[in-house]
């Protein structure tokens, strides 16, 4: 497999484009070599600027859950570009667009449109500050909730430990105020809550983590951090822009019964678009300007093609089977990554929940951030070239979700499959 033209595009990127890409984790620095450069995608496939073919298990980071160029979602797109992309005040498809998130995510009683998942993320935590005069919030080791400031933080050694910056340009004094405890470790949140619990507006989560790789709430735990919440008034924001509408109709809050009191989304429910949603309890987001006085605001929100696109995916995603067939999906390629590794001798754990899924280079479970960074990342990097080489598209490092997408079917999940045979046994042989 040649990628001459990827190479040639890469050496220009980088003289005009940071990194030479426009969001980090697209250089493959997790894996080594150059990045892909893609011209299309149909269905289940992409094909790379040299003409080369991948059976995509990336679908953009999770929005493709109806794979590339969907029929009803670029006719939807094209028929409302022709009718003006942009006005900058309200039209009629974010109402109903709206009544349908509501409908289908019941939590969410009001909802505001944005146009992307930080956006999202970053309203939500404004909006948690606002409603509850509380400076403070809480997040999880090794969730992601996109680049705004507040999320930048990694734990410190304890989990009393103050926040500090992850990056030069948060300032110390915002990132102060994210504290940080393990996921998946219940009592750890309730040592933070006593002793700060008055001054937390709100605990932020992904439910299924992807941002790690993927990793699994224990059964309880996230029933659990909600009733702490309640317990301490600090809100409970659910961090759906992987999960929303990819795990089930209503998101992970459907799959495991919960109902916070804020909501965010993105990807999935923009089909493609640049399209991110936050929402939740009414007297919350009657807070938002200019009901409320706490400020958000968006020059293309709302933004009429895009809403388009996410109101053709969500009402597609309504159809019969949908969430089995992509159970079903998701069981095969687990197996099938377990077996295959097995056969080949390679310690693998692979953790999975519906559409979202990581082989993980270890043999030990990974259930947080620090089981999940004893994955052998080099082993993984070597396992990601020779699927590349195999023809397929896996998300360029250890510590991201792979996602199933609608548009595969079992010739694809026989690729796949063959393709890691020989990746395995590469690995085991070396
Ligand atoms: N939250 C989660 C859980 C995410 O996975 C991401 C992006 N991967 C974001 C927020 C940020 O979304 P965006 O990239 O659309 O800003």
């Amino acid at each position: 497999m040649k990628h001459a033209q990827s190479q040639a595009l890469f050496a220009r990127a980088q003289a005009r484009i940071p990194g030479g890409v426009n969001s980090p984790v697209r250089a493959f620095r997790g894996v080594g070599g150059d990045p892909v450069f893609f011209k299309e995608g149909s269905g289940a496939w992409l094909t790379d600027v040299d003409g080369n073919r991948y059976v995509d298990l990336v679908g953009s980071w999770g929005p493709l859950i109806l794979g590339h160029a969907y029929p009803p979602i670029v006719e939807a797109i094209l028929e409302a570009a022709r009718r003006g992309t942009t006005f900058g005040a309200p039209v009629a498809a974010e109402v109903e667009f709206a009544e349908l998130l509501c409908a289908t995510v019941p939590s969410v009683e009001k909802v505001r449109l944005v146009s992307s998942g930080t956006e999202a993320t970053v309203a939500a935590i404004r909006v948690a500050r606002g409603f509850t005069g509380r400076d403070y919030i809480l997040k999880f080791e090794g969730c992601f909730h996109g680049a705004g400031d507040p999320f930048l933080v990694k734990a410190g050694s304890g989990v009393e430990t103050l926040g500090l910056p992850d990056s030069p340009g948060v300032p110390s004094a915002l990132a102060a105020l994210t504290l940080t405890a393990p996921f998946n470790d219940l009592e750890a949140v309730e040592r933070i809550f006593n002793e700060k619990g008055k001054d937390i507006a709100c605990a932020i989560i992904e439910p299924v983590v992807g941002n790690m790789g993927v990793l699994v709430p224990r059964p309880g735990y996230l029933e659990g951090l909600q009733a702490l919440c309640q317990k301490h008034g600090v809100l409970f924001v659910l961090d759906e822009v992987m999960t929303g509408f990819r795990l089930a109709r209503g998101g992970a809050q459907e799959l495991y019964g919960l109902k916070p009191d804020l909501t965010t989304m993105a990807k999935v429910v923009g089909g493609g678009m640049p399209l991110g949603a936050y929402g939740g309890r009414r007297d919350i987001m009657a807070k938002v300007a200019p009901e409320g006085p706490v400020y958000q605001s968006g020059t293309l929100s709302g933004n009429p093609v895009a809403v388009a696109a996410g109101m053709a995916c969500v009402k597609a995603l309504a159809a019969p089977g949908t969430y089995s067939r992509l159970e079903h999906l998701g069981l095969l390629l687990e197996e099938g990554f377990r077996a295959e590794a097995k056969a080949a001798g390679v310690p693998v754990t692979v953790n999975r929940v519906g559409s979202m899924l990581t082989v993980f280079f270890t043999a030990e479970p990974v259930f947080d951030y620090a089981s999940a960074k004893k994955a052998d990342t080099a082993k993984f990097g070597r396992f990601f070239h020779a699927m590349l080489q195999e023809g397929v598209y896996l998300p360029p490092s250890q510590f991201e979700a792979a996602f199933v997408s609608l548009a595969i079917g079992e010739p694809e999940v026989a690729h796949v499959l063959a393709a890691a045979r020989k990746a395995f046994r590469a690995l085991g042989d070396a």
